[in-house]
């Protein structure tokens, strides 16, 4: 049995150059290692990030949720075998005590949980997925279809367009390395056709690597990428997905896009609407983050996979109210908005008893830790999110995906891809 020889964490940087916290497990088994991303959209019920507030890189140094883990954390679970994870996760939980993990931080509590998963993978001499397929009890594994952001709004670019993300989704793709291939031509074939429409400025990336250019209003991008897709011909293979992180728009009792106000009901027609013009069909956080009626009508109306971000924050009890309600048909998976693996697989539990999608995702402030990529095969979730395909915080999951197909040879979830 392999036991928790000693556990140091420390303070790194992630993609936008913020402070975050990365964790160290060593057993007889090796060295394993995790750390946190962190969202700038961030949906009002997540779980608490700890932050320092002091002088030190603005106030947003993690050195309080480093000092948890080495101090706090650390002497209580040495000596622990990493392969229970709910034990381990447990202890972390009763270690805090509060509701939102606000006493440790959930940033401290996950880095050494995610850690622990790797360790007890590395003490079993299997890989990650294995270990998380065995845990969730996950019947067959699969590769799931990247919902790739290729143009970046709302709080992740300096453009003024108000939806977030605007993504693509291969699902009928051969296989996940055929999926990430059609994407990348579509990135840049986009690329092209944005330099020659705007001129270079229009190529910057947001901070999930999609490009930010210069539109104003909700269709634009639909067009510009539907053209795009038209154009290489992949209009059978690829659809279309959109974020709105719609709590970024509401201001006061209205929905403000393209400097409009609208009522909660307009929306939803301008949404219908947009169904209607264009092959989409995912559509995020679609209202604010507290309307799980809105969420409702809209997942009855139409035929979009409805997916909650914001509105469930990966939180099982959000989840059950959003069921109860009949708010949406598919839950995003962030690890880092409720804290520890064993929740965020409760979480996934929960979905999918209820026969919603999964959409395993990553937060627009990544590290290198492509956890997220193993959690989307061993839980078989149909989909991941993790940006465009550019830059190397988005790409090691992507990556990582393309090494586990390798490996396994598991199906593509595309072939059996349905919106609930
Ligand atoms: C999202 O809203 O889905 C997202 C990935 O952004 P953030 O990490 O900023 O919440
Ligand atoms: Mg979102």
């Amino acid at each position: 049995m392999a036991k928790i020889l000693s556990v140091q964490a420390r303070q790194i940087l992630d993609s936008r150059g913020n402070p975050t916290v990365e964790c160290d497990i060593l057993t007889s088994a090796g060295l394993a290692r995790a750390s946190v991303p962190s969202g700038a959209s961030t949906g009002a019920h997540e779980a608490w990030e700890l932050r320092d507030h002091a002088k030190p890189f603005f106030g947003q140094s993690v050195m309080k949720a480093v000092e948890n883990i080495n101090k706090k954390i650390a002497p209580k679970i040495k000596g622990k075998n990493p392969a229970d994870q709910r034990a381990i996760d447990a202890l972390l939980l009763a270690l805090d005590g509060t509701e939102n993990k606000q006493k440790l931080g959930a940033n401290a509590l996950l880095a050494v949980s995610l850690a622990n998963a790797r360790a007890a993978a590395q003490a079993a001499h299997i890989p990650l997925y294995q270990h998380i397929k065995d845990v969730s009890g996950t019947k067959k594994i699969t590769l799931p279809i990247p919902a790739l952001n290729i143009i970046n709004g709302g709080k992740h670019a300096g453009n003024t367009l108000d939806i977030q993300e605007y993504m693509i989704l291969p699902t009928g793709a051969k296989s996940f390395a055929h999926a990430l291939q059609m994407g990348s031509e579509i990135y840049h074939a986009l690329k092209q056709k944005l330099t020659a429409d705007f001129g270079k400025i229009a190529v910057n990336v947001g901070d999930e690597g999609g490009f930010a250019p210069p539109y104003t209003c909700v269709e634009e991008p639909l067009e510009a990428i539907s053209s795009v897709i038209d154009k290489l011909g992949y209009s059978n293979e690829v659809k279309l997905g959109i974020d709105c992180a719609a709590s970024t728009y509401w201001k006061g009792g209205k929905y403000y896009l393209e400097g409009k106000g609208m009522t909660a009901d307009e929306l939803l027609h301008f949404y219908e609407n947009l169904a209607e013009n264009y092959p989409l069909i995912s559509i995020e956080d679609p209202f604010m983050e507290d309307d799980f009626e809105h969420f409702a009508e809209l997942t009855r109306h139409s035929e979009l996979q409805v997916v909650g971000d914001d509105l469930l924050c990966t939180n099982p009890r959000r989840i059950n109210a959003a069921i109860a309600k009949r708010s949406c048909n598919a839950l995003l998976l962030k690890v880092n908005q409720i804290g520890t693996l064993t929740e965020a697989l409760r979480a996934a539990a929960l979905a999918r008893e209820n026969k919603w999608n999964i959409m395993a995702s990553h937060r627009s402030g990544e590290t290198e830790d492509p956890f997220i990529a193993d959690l989307s095969v061993g839980l078989a979730s149909p989909l991941i999110k993790s940006g465009a395909p550019a830059r190397g915080e988005r790409l090691a999951k992507y990556n990582q995906l393309l090494r586990i197909e390798e490996e396994t040879k598991a199906p593509y979830a595309g072939k059996h891809f349905r919106i609930p």
